[in-house]
């Protein structure tokens, strides 16, 4: 098998790898980097493995739409991928001419196999849960008597709603295995302390009547948070506030949500409609916000929608907070200048900053424990290290030179198994 990296080689954004057989070429995601023109990837490919449904792995989809390609993921990636990539088309469109149309997202939803395995000749594919958002998988090749792992995106730990990956399901022994290294030099404290630490910073807010803001990602992240604080208000654990989410495709994930119950957690499947909220209020506009509120709202990272117009309205009052799940902050984007620097720009203006500004990782991701849990356990005679700055990847291939051949593939770098 000949392996080229890309993209999402030493970064984050755009993942795309193309493994080649003598007789068959697939592709491991086909993604996009956040503000930036999709590039140019190849198109020959007899199918595209699709590993979830966040935009650095599906966004150059558009791209690959007119030529009918395979591709292949499960049912929930291809719901939320064809909203999401519907979503890019009218952003895109609406900030001048765009190259797409809303068909070319539609057509996405046509072109789709939704298999846990399938075979092309001389190749054979499993997938298997991934943890890290529904219906996420992990990529299992099989070739010429080789065995490669892609990871795509993936945790080991549980969290509220969704299972962490099962390592002993994922073949032993491959020739290679291709993993995320997004958080690969940071070991985060246990997810429960980081839980009650976010309590925590709820509580104080909510009781000297402050505004919560917590810019989410539209995709699970925004379903777990109103979830997690539905679930503490019935509990108790929290007093009764007004609680909003604002995203329009959050709130038909929900649906989708209700719909795939098979997905979550036993305490989730065990409930009627786990993602409609009895403490959570949908709203489509900011004007309808009665404070003081907690409102969970995109973009995630803050540069864009209602997050970034809350963040105008709140940062300058100290009692408010803003409450960042997220670890990866783009550079110079609001949020990040905020929480470092205590004032964000945008354009012209200067907006000081007196709202508490607290980053509490509730990641999907896995730390650097759990990644070098998957190395041990599987032992890969190599390991390609992507999806992860330069300076993560090389923490984690200290770590790990023990156990795996490690390597850290540049962009269009090819490797033979
Ligand atoms: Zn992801």
């Amino acid at each position: 098998m000949k392996i080229e990296f890309l993209g999402g080689a030493r970064e984050v954004g755009g993942s795309c790898i193309s493994v080649e057989t003598d007789s068959c070429k697939v592709a491991l995601d086909y993604g996009t980097k956040l503000d930036e023109e999709p590039k140019k990837l190849p198109k020959d490919f007899d199918a595209v493995i699709i590993s979830h449904a966040h935009l650095d792995h599906t966004g150059s989809l558009l791209s690959l739409s007119k030529n009918n390609p395979v591709i292949v993921g499960s049912d929930i990636t291809r719901d939320v991928t064809v909203d999401l990539l519907h979503d890019m088309v009218k952003i895109q469109s609406e900030k001048g001419v765009y190259e797409f149309e809303s068909s070319d997202a539609e057509r996405i939803r046509d072109c789709w196999w939704s298999r846990d395995s399938f075979a092309l000749p001389g190749l054979n594919v499993q997938l298997q849960s991934a943890g890290h958002v529904a219906g996420a998988k992990i990529t299992s090749l099989q070739s010429e008597g080789k065995k490669v792992v892609y990871t795509g995106d993936f945790c080991i730990h549980d969290t509220e709603i969704l299972q962490g990956c099962k390592l002993e399901v994922l073949p032993k022994k491959p020739d290679l295995l291709i993993s995320e290294s997004t958080y690969g030099g940071k070991v985060r404290p246990p997810r429960k302390e980081l839980i009650k630490q976010f309590f925590e910073q709820m509580s104080l807010t909510m009781a000297r009547n402050g505004n919560i803001l917590i810019p989410t990602f539209a995709f699970h992240r925004s379903q777990e948070m109103a979830k997690r604080i539905d679930t503490a208000i019935e509990k108790g654990i929290l007093p009764p506030y007004n609680v909003y989410t604002i995203s329009n495709i959050a709130h038909r994930i929900n649906g989708y949500f209700n719909h795939n119950k098979p997905l979550f957690t036993k305490a989730i499947r065990q409930q009627k409609h786990p993602f409609t909220y009895r403490n959570v209020k949908h709203l489509y506009r900011t004007g309808q916000i009665e404070e003081p509120a907690i409102v969970i709202c995109t973009s995630g990272f803050g540069h864009a929608g209602a997050s970034l117009r809350l963040l105008t309205d709140w940062a300058g009052d100290k009692d408010n907070s803003v409450i960042l799940t997220s670890g990866y902050l783009p550079p110079d984007s609001p949020l990040k200048q905020a929480k470092e620097e205590g004032f964000f720009k945008l354009e012209e203006d200067s907006y000081t900053v007196n709202a508490e500004v607290k980053q509490i990782e509730l990641s999907g991701h896995a730390d650097q424990t759990e990644l070098i849990q998957l190395i041990t356990k599987l032992k890969p005679k190599r390991t390609a290290l992507v999806h992860g700055d330069l300076e993560q990847a090389e923490l984690l291939s200290e770590k790990i030179s023990n156990i795996t051949d490690v390597c850290i593939p540049e962009e269009n770098e090819i490797i033979e198994v």
